[in-house]
Order: C-alpha cells, then structure tokens, then sequence
C-alpha cells in the first residue's frame, strides 16, 4: 500500500504559481516600456519640439525673426527663418522648466547653434 503525498496538487500548483510569475514579469516589462514612451513624451526636448510647429511656435519665429532684423543673435550675418535655430539661451539640459519660454529663446544661424551645443556638451 503507498502513501499518498501530503499535497498531491503541489506540482500543478508550482507549475501555475511559474507562469503566474512569468506573465507578471511580461506586464511589469510592458508598463516599464510604457513609463519610458510617457517619460518621453514629457521630456523637454519633446515638449519644446512639438510646441516649434504648433501655430504658436511658428508665429513666435517670424516675430522673433523680425524682432532680430533678420540676423544670427550672436554673429549678426543674415539668417532666413526657415534655416535659423531656435537657441535655448539657458541650456535646456540644465534648465529644462524654460523648454518654451520665450524669454529663454532666439534665433541663431547653424553654425553658431552648433558651436553653441559643442560648448555646453558635459
Ligand atoms: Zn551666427
């Protein structure tokens, strides 16, 4: 005569409690991917590119453009509005609550955008 185990269900149940913890660790994957998308559409980068063609954005660039006559805000050559850059004037890496406040914004020619970004680069 055999003795049966005292829990006869245990394998099942470890075999259930397994795939429970697998399709847990999925969804905790999948919020975690989901975390990153929002944190990323949050970002001040993010936020500051949308708001650049929005109608707002738009406007304030051909306002800002004539505001500077026309001219790079740091080496004054003749920019068009559609090759300028929009300058944060406080680094938006270090100063990300002025993302689009346009007091923190002007308009620069590529070149000096770029020399720009190389010097505040950590
Ligand atoms: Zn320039």
């Amino acid at each position: 005569m055999s003795i049966p185990p005292p829990f006869p269900d245990f394998p099942d149940l470890a075999r259930s409690l397994m795939l429970l913890k697998n399709k847990l660790d999925q969804q905790v994957k999948d919020f975690e991917k989901d975390a990153q998308e929002i944190r990323q559409y949050y970002s001040p980068r993010a936020k500051f590119e949308r708001w650049k063609v929005t109608e707002d954005g738009k406007l304030w660039k051909e306002k800002q453009h004539k505001r500077q006559e026309g001219c790079c805000d740091e080496c004054k050559i003749r920019i068009e509005i559609k090759g300028s850059h929009i300058d944060h004037i406080q680094p938006l890496s270090k100063f990300p609550e002025l993302a689009i406040d346009v007091k923190n914004l002007r308009l620069l020619c590529p070149d000096c955008n770029i020399r720009k970004s190389n010097k505040y680069l950590p």
